[in-house]
């Protein structure tokens, strides 16, 4: 049996016992990349081979060499008598967001096509000192702008493993793609607005965004630095759960990582749901859109599979014990997304400053009068349509005429949102949750092509995720099912503040007791190599 067919856990278990060699597990997995990732996203596709279409298209860069060498260095430890780490030979993938010294480090952008990092990421280095084998570079929306990964530099964009009609979500597609296709067990990826657990969603994989401060933002390439948090995408509630206890805890190098201590998330699993307080609300069962040329906003339905889902899982949870709280007020979820298209876009211009051409990256070639002249042509040619829509919307919204109107007003805004979790998770308060269930998103995947260039309605698929970033609150989305079309759908568990152990322990639960459902024998399309289409 080749070891794609494992999660990280059993490969570490394998691996640390010397029943299993880290060279041949990452041989598995570089094989399986070979058969269904196709060509890697460049900035100059060179293929127009129809049977890349359906390929999956998760990496950028595979860094075999680099993998190879730590698997040699996980053999070298066991044989010395040393224990290699929570993550011995598992093979990782990663956002290209995340610098790592001796890959080339995108952020899916021309303007860092050709930059070389000269560190690591503190997450990143987390999981090589764990044992883990950095297997490569996964594709994304530019500057992780994005919730379909279609908008990258670097084509061909990553394709949905369930569907290759259908996008991965975004931005971390790649990542999702990569974990669903079975090329990877864990991948790590980011969360600004959603990015994690929107892509898992639509693949079909668990994706956990942690407690804002929880993860190290060191090394990430930043968009917005109030909401960023790395976080893992893996098949499993229990590969995540092990993934995080290797990326959680304080770091120097980042003064907004939280001292806060880090439970032991794999023994808080088993503790189960009895008695549990699991939050159901009516703010989440639709959701509420702008007409773009009025302003307008209407309250529309969501596809309605993903309510019958939510309903389903709290039904299996209440059979293990735990207590369903309908009807909790949700008010200010609605506002999240405009609140956070302000926020975010601020964050994203004030960030977006330091690529200039100057230092690092892409340099327009043509020879420039004085430095101005060279920062606009390298800024023209180098960036994407989204971060320059990004900053204009940025600098606008914060400049001093506006700032009281949009920027002030948002970050009043979100703390409201916060204050409508605080006052579900209040211990003495009317709701006394341990964590929040809602849908993940508002559809399954959708086609390719089908929403790009809708900037708008683009952002409204994190509207169920959102306001986690905007609270800094730690969540977590597992899949739930298929829809009609053989899509998967995922929900999600929001929680306290440094609680990932509880909606783990929720999202645990539910896996475990639905272990045998018929849904969960379907394999992705890029798996069973048919054609499906929808
Ligand atoms: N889709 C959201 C955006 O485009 C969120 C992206 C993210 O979480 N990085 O801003």
């Amino acid at each position: 049996m080749s070891s794609i067919q494992l999660s990280a856990y059993q490969i570490a278990q394998k691996v640390r016992a010397g029943l299993l060699s880290p060279l041949e597990v990452l041989e598995d997995h570089l094989k399986q990349i070979a058969a269904v990732d196709g060509v890697p996203g460049s900035l100059e596709p060179k293929t127009s081979d129809p049977a890349e279409e359906s390929k999956v298209h998760a990496f950028i860069e595979v860094s075999a060499d680099l993998a190879r060498r730590q698997a040699e260095q996980v053999r070298a430890r066991l044989e010395r008598g040393e224990d290699p780490g929570l993550l011995a030979g598992v093979p990782v993938s990663i956002k290209d967001i995340f610098c790592v010294q001796g890959t080339t480090t995108t952020a899916a952008s021309r303007i860092l096509y050709n930059f070389r990092p000269p560190y690591t990421a503190t997450t990143v280095e987390r999981l090589a000192q764990a044992g883990a084998l950095i297997i490569g570079k996964t594709n994304l929306d530019e500057f992780t702008y994005g919730s379909s990964s279609e908008s990258s530099a670097f084509q061909p964009h990553p394709n949905n493993p369930w569907n290759t009609e259908r996008v991965t979500g975004g931005s971390s597609g790649g990542s999702a793609a990569s974990v669903a296709a079975r090329e990877v067990p864990l991948s790590l990826g980011t969360d600004t607005g959603g990015s994690i657990r929107q892509p898992a969603a639509f693949c079909g994989v668990v994706g956990l965004k942690p407690t804002y401060g929880r993860t190290s933002r060191y090394g990430l390439i930043a968009f917005g630095s109030s909401l960023d948090c790395p976080g893992p995408l893996a098949r499993d509630v229990r590969d995540a759960a092990l993934m995080l206890q290797v990326l959680a805890g304080a770091d120097p190098k980042d003064s907004t990582s939280a001292v806060a201590p880090v439970p032991d998330y794999l023994a808080a699993l088993e503790e189960g749901v009895r008695g549990m307080r699991i939050g159901i609300s009516p703010d989440y069962d639709h959701i509420t859109y702008p007409d773009t040329l009025t302003g307008e906003m209407s309250i529309q339905a969501i596809q309605p599979e993903m309510n019958t889902s939510v309903r389903a899982v709290a039904e299996v949870l209440a059979q293990l014990g735990a207590e369903i709280v309908e009807n909790v007020p949700m008010p200010n979820a609605r506002h999240g997304i405009p609140a956070y298209f302000v926020i975010s876009r601020v964050e994203a211009a004030s960030n977006l400053h330091r690529f200039d051409g100057v230092k690092y990256g892409y340099r327009a070639r043509k020879p420039a009068l004085d430095l101005s002249e060279l920062y606009r042509a390298t800024r023209a040619e180098g960036f994407g349509l989204q971060p320059k829509l990004r900053i204009l919307m940025g600098m606008y919204v914060s400049a001093a005429q506006h700032s009281a109107q949009y920027y002030q007003k948002a970050l009043r805004v979100r703390s409201m949102i916060r204050s409508d979790f605080e006052r579900a998770f209040d211990p003495n308060g009317a709701y006394r949750l341990d964590a929040l269930l809602t849908p993940t998103t508002p559809t399954t995947a959708f086609r390719r092509g089908e929403v790009m260039g809708d900037s708008v309605l683009m952002q409204y698929s994190d509207q169920m995720t959102v306001a986690g970033n905007h609270a800094g609150i730690p969540a977590v989305s597992i899949p739930a099912g298929l829809d009609p079309q053989g899509l998967p759908i995922g929900v999600q568990f929001f929680g306290m503040d440094f609680r990932e152990d509880i909606i783990l322990r929720a999202a645990y639960a539910y896996e475990q007791a639905t272990r045998d459902a018929e849904w969960r024998a379907v394999q992705p399309q890029a798996l069973r190599g048919s054609e499906v289409k929808a």
